[in-house]
């Protein structure tokens, strides 16, 4: 079994390699690249993927993972590496190679039509090409379908051994306790006279960029493994072992390059601590999109918009932009709960609620229940039950978030489940370690680092998402806890607690 698991491994190690040369193209296209370079870019990013696609599904693969599987002596480690990939090939392998073109090229029109249909304005121009990735989409499930509702085949892609059936109930849970939350809120006294004061005022972006890059080399992205560049919208990449990137982005609002260059660099730092030993297997990856958000979340929410982290740049931030508020009136503003019809600028109590929208969409469209045609009418309909807002266009509506326009059905709950295990996470940390927060009032971040590393980096994907959690905290995915946090955080802000 030598030689099977020899080529197993080889195999691995250059879908690695092939998938992190078309990282650092997808970066630099992001990033650097000329507008002219788009064409050859292009193809440049289809041959890799071809080129990995047909190393996945080559027989050669496909049997030597056969045998390593009727093999009895294989345990441990090496099973689970090969369970893993095997599951992975058999998945690639049901999927016709004319299907991944046809959806490749579907996508690859539907990017520009979307953007054109952003600027105009006109949802109209992005329909006809979401209906036929819809079409795709169903299509696929076809290929690997899985026990229960369609949508658990999409979903599993992104956050394996989630369903739609356990995450309806969920959801259904976080929705009302995030209305009611809401509505206690939106009754006080506090939010009817709330404005923004500090936040309008103007940042020099010198200064802003300087905090940005301590905030950084705090959480302990050092320079030597990682490069802070600007895109439109902000992201992570892995460009091998001793290189990870992250972007931002400088808005109008200034907590908004602060508080996501906070979220890249979590997403960072968990890509920075999964096991080195399996750099070149798919033990070495993430388990899932959920727990990679809970990570960037972790930092976002439940350290950089909490007390103790302000204690620390608050008086930083006064001097150096020469604000004239006191410490009270700042950290309102930063967890300045409002509904804002862009998922990505949301607040905490509201952020879940986009996500619960989509999934409600995602399901219907997937169900049938739900026409393209009819997105902007729902989406509207949703936004005004469930935010008391309309969007004044489909820009700030059902094309604002990119994820359709590239075939992403089933991803955005992740973000949802992230920013729950964040909070379950948060909670057991101050459990195991009741004074961490004098740390962070400190600035001081590497204790924290070193628990996630210890609790989540480190273990892989030798777990799935919810098992890993399960390890930590001493049970899955539970709304309540994060839930909880925010009745007592905004409770407290709002004073109604
Ligand atoms: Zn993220």
């Amino acid at each position: 079994m030598k030689k099977e698991m020899k080529l197993v491994e080889d195999y691995q190690k250059d879908l690695t390699l092939i998938g992190q040369a078309n990282a650092l193209l997808s970066w630099d296209e992001e990033t650097y690249m000329p507008e002219k370079g788009v064409e050859s870019r292009s193809e440049q990013t289809a041959l890799l993927s071809g080129i990995a696609h047909d190393k996945v599904i080559s027989n050669e693969l496909f049997n030597a993972l056969r045998k390593l599987r009727i093999s009895k002596d294989l345990k441990g480690k090496e099973k689970l590496m090969v369970d893993k990939l095997y599951k992975d090939v058999v998945k690639a392998r049901k999927v016709p190679k004319e299907f991944v073109k046809e959806f490749s090229k579907t996508v690859a029109l539907a990017g520009p039509k979307w953007r054109e249909a952003r600027r105009k304005k006109d949802f109209k121009i992005f329909a006809p090409h979401l209906q036929k990735i819809v079409e795709l989409s169903k299509k696929q499930i076809g290929y690997n379908r899985l026990p229960g509702h369609p949508y658990n085949s999409l979903l599993d892609d992104y956050e394996e051994g989630m369903t739609a059936e356990k995450l309806k109930p969920v959801f259904a849970d976080l929705k009302k306790e995030l209305v009611s939350l809401l509505k206690k809120i939106e009754g006080s006294e506090k939010y009817k006279k709330q404005k923004l004061v500090l936040m309008k005022k103007e940042f020099d972006g010198k200064i802003l960029e300087g905090f940005v890059y301590d905030v950084c080399e705090r959480m302990g992205l050092k320079k030597e493994f990682s490069r802070v560049d600007l895109t439109e919208h902000p992201f992570t990449t892995k460009i091998g072992v001793g290189d990870v990137r992250i972007t931002t982005n400088y808005r109008e609002n200034p907590m908004f390059a602060f508080l996501s260059t906070v979220h890249e660099a979590g997403h960072a730092l968990y890509e920075l601590g999964l096991p080195k030993k399996d750099e070149y297997n798919v033990l070495g990856d993430a388990p899932s999109l959920g727990i990679h958000e809970s990570q960037s979340r972790f930092w976002e929410n439940m350290i950089a918009r909490g007390k103790p982290f302000w204690k620390y740049y608050y008086p930083r931030f006064k001097k150096n932009f020469k604000l004239s508020g006191d410490f009270d009136e700042w950290y309102k503003e930063v967890n300045f709960v409002h509904p804002d019809k862009i998922r990505v600028e949301a607040d905490e109590v509201h952020y879940c609620l986009h996500i619960i929208l989509r999934f409600e969409i995602e399901l219907g469209l997937i169900e049938g229940s739900i026409k393209v045609k009819d997105l902007p009418k729902i989406w509207n309909s949703k936004m005004k039950e469930l935010f008391g807002v309309v969007p004044k266009d489909d820009v700030e509506g059902c094309l604002q978030d990119v994820h359709w326009s590239m075939g992403s059905f089933g991803y955005f709950p992740t973000y949802a489940i992230g920013t729950i295990y964040s909070a379950q996470l948060y909670s057991q940390l101050i459990k195991e370690h009741p004074h961490i927060e004098e740390q962070i009032g400190k600035g001081k971040f590497d204790k924290i680092r070193e628990w996630l590393n210890e609790n989540v980096h480190k273990h892989g994907s030798y777990y799935l998402a919810d098992d890993i959690i399960k390890k930590v905290c001493g049970e899955g995915l539970n709304p309540k806890v994060y839930v909880d946090y925010l009745n007592e955080k905004y409770g407290k802000i709002y004073g109604f607690d």
